[in-house]
């Protein structure tokens, strides 16, 4: 069905209750809808690539020495506000990351790719390490030397394994 007429029909109420169903709230797809979200499934993923389906202050997740690190660096950029570890039990620890937001509510951070993953690593000696989005943008390696930005590794001369990018 056309997107206008899609929307339209979105908005109109059905003549029958059994007929209503949940539509996506931006195009008025009535497959693939995701409830939390009030939206459908192509809507979602294009607002989550943009980080922008959420809004949220504040990310958890499991905390580990490399994510530790990696958030350090984003710190260290400006990508990310803060971050500091929370003490759920004495057992699970998790690292709490308190996103960035311009002042007309935009996410600080465009764009993220993972670069090296585990189905396929990624290597990159010192001299390979390329700027990100012409300079605007960062790489995360992990060298001998530690987590550290491609423009560290670069000048302080080591390679490593190329972790993801962040514009
Ligand atoms: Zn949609």
């Amino acid at each position: 069905m056309a997107r206008t007429a899609k929307i339209a029909k979105s908005l109109k109420k059905p003549k029958f209750k059994v007929r209503v169903r949940n539509r996506c709230r931006v195009c008025g797809r009535a497959r693939g809808y995701i409830r939390k979200f009030q939206m459908c499934r192509i809507c979602f993923r294009g607002m989550a690539l943009n980080a922008a389906a959420a809004k949220h202050q504040r990310v958890d997740v499991p905390v580990s020495k490399l994510k530790t690190e990696i958030a350090r660096i984003l710190k260290e950029e400006g990508y990310i506000s803060t971050y500091k570890m929370v003490e759920e039990n004495k057992s699970r620890k998790t690292l709490r990351i308190f996103l960035k937001y311009t002042p007309d509510r935009r996410s600080v951070i465009t764009g993220m790719k993972r670069i090296s993953r585990p189905g396929q690593r990624n290597y990159l000696g010192s001299r390979d390490v390329r700027p990100v989005v012409g300079g605007l943008g960062i790489n995360i390696l992990t060298t001998p030397k530690g987590v550290m930005t491609g423009r560290s590794a670069r000048k302080s001369n080591v390679g490593g394994e190329i972790l993801c990018e962040v514009w």
